[in-house]
């Protein structure tokens, strides 16, 4: 089986030190791509730097996280921080410097968690629609965060790509049932993290997206599927366990239409 990870931080401090055998780990399992996602400068340099070492199974999605966008994430969330509201335009140029590194841009959208919906929807909005109209012009696939913002980022989805220009991954989707159909519907994809095993929410969004719309994912170290210990790309297989059980089909052609997926949307 290959296997594929579209969404995690290798480059967050947890795994300093450990990358060599998180990796190792991971090919055991199966796992055959790894896109490594960025959320501001300092990150998205980091995460290119790591793809640069492990070129045969990591690649990079470089991002402009919401919060980070603002200038409002607090400092030891683990990852490469950044001061003040990100520039965009000095963001997308490094971007395009780097074109032939990056696979997708990502992780951006909007997040209503961390920012306070009323007194900042409108600078998120703008941020979020200047990124995609980026990614069109570019033509690389985006990846999708938002918490507590479903409904709102796949309205300016809908707005700002009218004909499936470039392909959308919802990572970690929690929105309710209309918005899964929604999403479904605007022919976005779906990717999958390990601790599905405990969640009914995503075991529901599994039974609603067809197959050919599913990829997996680990958002790793965060969102580990097990009680003790963080996340990594190995526990993939977790997702396709759970996949198949709701899908009701043996894990091997759930990996393997995972796997098209995956090669139809970063073009490998
Ligand atoms: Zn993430």
């Amino acid at each position: 089986m290959n296997l594929i990870d579209v969404h995690c931080h290798l480059n967050h401090e947890f795994f300093k030190g450990k990358v060599d055998d998180v990796i190792k780990r991971a090919k055991k399992a199966g796992v055959v791509a790894i896109v490594v996602s960025g959320v501001n400068p300092a990150s998205n340099k980091e995460v290119l730097t790591l793809v640069n070492k492990y070129p045969d199974i990591l690649r990079a999605s470089l991002g402009i996280y919401p919060i980070d966008a603002l200038g409002i994430q607090p400092e030891g969330a683990g990852m490469a921080h950044h001061k003040g509201p990100i520039d965009l335009e000095k963001e997308f140029k490094f971007i395009e410097q780097n074109i032939d590194k990056v696979t997708s841009i990502g992780e951006v959208g909007a997040d209503f968690h961390w920012a306070d919906k009323e007194k900042t929807y409108a600078q998120q909005a703008d941020n979020f629609r200047k990124i995609i109209r980026f990614a069109i012009k570019i033509k690389k696939p985006l990846v999708i965060h938002s918490r507590k913002a479903e409904e709102e980022c796949l309205q300016i989805l809908e707005e700002e790509i009218k004909n499936k220009e470039i392909p959308v991954i919802q990572h970690c989707f929690s929105g309710r049932k209309s918005l899964m159909t929604k999403g479904t519907e605007l022919g976005h994809y779906f990717s999958i993290p390990p601790c599905i095993v405990k969640s009914s929410n995503f075991q529901t969004l599994v039974k609603k997206v067809p197959l050919t719309q599913l990829l997996t994912e680990t958002d790793s170290p965060w969102l580990s599927p097990y009680k003790e210990g963080m996340n990594e790309p190995a526990f993939v297989t977790e997702s396709i366990k759970q996949i198949a059980i709701v899908k009701e089909l043996p894990e091997e052609e759930v990996a393997a239409q995972i796997w098209k997926n995956y090669q139809k949307i970063f073009n490998e």
